[in-house]
């Protein structure tokens, strides 16, 4: 007999493989050539969408949910395919993680002030059309969450992907819309440009209909947008540490350390990204990581390695300074060991090695499954050293201890935006743990692990001395 759904999934799939490997046989909903035809679209669709109430908003959250579910295989395939980077099965689980855990129009509460002068009501409305800029590291993860999270609020969104993810970004913007009209809404609430420029990008920043602006990359993209003018949310840059200390349970840290900083092979910015372990347990902890898929190279390979995955650049005022070099940026650790002459095989997943605290591999926001260790003589000293590698990013960190006086201490001390104990990193973003995921964890400007309500703005309408009841 013939299993109708089984077929349905067999064509789903082989139409997914082709999509990856081939260029869209149709025109990609909401995405245009350039930036003035995508804002104009998407200042159109606004018109119908403004008036939209939350169970219509939400059908429409619905229907993405269900096709980022469906989809989540074909995108992390071409978001490989696209950036050259991450990890197909971890990339899978992401996109997952964004249609389960994102959330909805839930998230916007409204409050009623009632008392002998009447009733007041704040309540949260939306901004208008944003223009959002999104990584490559993430790229369709970030457009689907970011989606979600503002059309949620009401809001219509322009984005402008990072170029070297720009068909993994619109194969996300289309989703988007197909979703959008499978719940009979309008097409081009959300939209983006075929080819992504810095240009894009300015044209984006400066139109007048783009009422707030949102960042998720590094430095210099969310320096430029807080410098716009416009209300901006910026969410940048992560060097996360992981300190250990000896009240931990050992053989448990070095597993869900290797297992979080090999995530998607290290590109999240939460992942782990240099480790601080008390001397007293640091050959345990990485005869630990070893047993989970680490390779630990000497100090001779160590060197070897950074001429391979740090490159020098001069900035503009002519100094010399080592930046990482983006060949490696998210590959396995297979291909980065080959670099220096080590043939390992697939169940090696990251590369390990000890460093002093000054080591670039310590300093720098590598996204590769790189982990320098650092012993450390006591407690405080780690403590000290993690503070100091977070650069004040107010990002993430993370440690493994059953201290609760070391817990407190360091949480004080390092003023991240995310904080996990005795867990993967990825735990920080509701993996396999408590709360909402994001894909844009807004520490410079506060919002913190951004939802709708992020993308929102207070009104308040007040009625004098009516409709309190009482
Ligand atoms: P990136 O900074 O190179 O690019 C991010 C986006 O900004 C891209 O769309 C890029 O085209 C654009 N961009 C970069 N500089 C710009 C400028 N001066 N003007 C205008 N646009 C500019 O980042 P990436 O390599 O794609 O992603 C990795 C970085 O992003 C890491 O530093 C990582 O920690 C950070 N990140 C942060 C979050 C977060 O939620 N805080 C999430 C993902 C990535």
């Amino acid at each position: 007999m013939i299993d109708e759904k089984q077929i349905s999934e067999i064509v789903r799939k082989v139409m997914s493989d082709m999509d990856i490997h081939s260029k869209p046989a149709r025109k990609q909903l909401g995405v245009f050539d350039t930036m003035e035809e995508a804002i104009d679209a998407c200042n159109r669709a606004y018109e119908t969408f403004r008036y939209y109430n939350k169970e219509q908003r939400e059908n429409i959250i619905k229907e993405i949910r269900k096709l980022t579910h469906a989809e989540a295989e074909t995108m992390a395939k071409l978001a490989v395919e696209d950036t050259k980077m991450g990890n197909v099965y971890h990339k899978i689980l992401k996109h997952h993680l964004v249609a389960d855990k994102t959330p909805g129009t839930e998230d916007l509460e409204t409050k009623a002030l009632s008392g002998d002068r009447g009733l007041t009501l704040i309540e949260m409305a939306p901004y208008g059309i944003i223009g959002a800029i999104t990584p490559s590291t993430n790229p369709s993860c970030t457009v689907i969450c970011n989606s979600i999270g503002m059309l949620a609020g009401g809001n219509a969104v322009v984005f402008n992907p990072h170029p070297h993810a720009k068909r993994i970004s619109a194969y996300a913007v289309d989703l988007v819309n197909r979703a959008v009209l499978a719940a009979g809404g309008p097409e081009n609430i959300v939209v983006t440009v075929e080819n992504p420029t810095m240009e894009t990008s300015n044209i984006m920043v400066n139109h007048p209909s783009i009422k707030m602006l949102v960042a998720t990359g590094g430095p210099g993209v969310v320096k430029m947008l807080l410098s716009s003018g416009k209300k901006a949310i910026g969410a940048g840059a992560g060097n996360p540490p992981v300190v250990v200390d000896d009240t931990a349970d050992i053989e448990k840290a070095a597993k869900d350390i290797i297992d979080g900083c090999t995530f998607d092979n290290n590109l999240p910015c939460i992942a782990e990204k240099e480790c601080f372990a008390m001397s007293s347990i640091a050959d345990k902890l990485i005869d630990g990581m070893q047993k989970n898929g680490a390779y630990f190279i000497n100090s001779q390979q160590t060197a070897e390695l950074e001429k391979v995955v740090l490159v020098d650049t001069t900035d503009k005022q002519g100094r010399t300074k080592k930046v990482i070099n983006k060949d490696y940026v998210g590959r396995d650790a297979k291909k980065i060991l080959a670099q220096i002459g080590i043939t390992v095989g697939d169940d090696i997943r990251c590369v390990i090695c000890e460093t002093e605290f000054s080591h670039p591999f310590v300093q720098t926001e590598l996204m590769m499954p790189i982990l320098p260790i650092v012993r450390c003589n006591n407690f405080e000293e780690a403590m000290e050293m993690a503070v100091k590698a977070e650069h004040g990013n107010r990002h993430t960190a993370h440690l493994h201890s059953k201290n609760v006086d070391h817990m407190t201490a360091y949480a004080k001390a390092v003023c991240t935006t995310i904080f996990v104990k005795n867990a993967p990193s990825y735990a920080g973003i509701g993996f396999n743990s408590e709360g909402h995921t994001t894909f844009t964890i807004a520490g410079p400007t506060g919002e913190g692990i951004t939802s709708a309500r992020s993308f929102t703005r207070q009104r308040r309408c007040v009625l004098v001395d009516s409709l309190s009841i009482i």
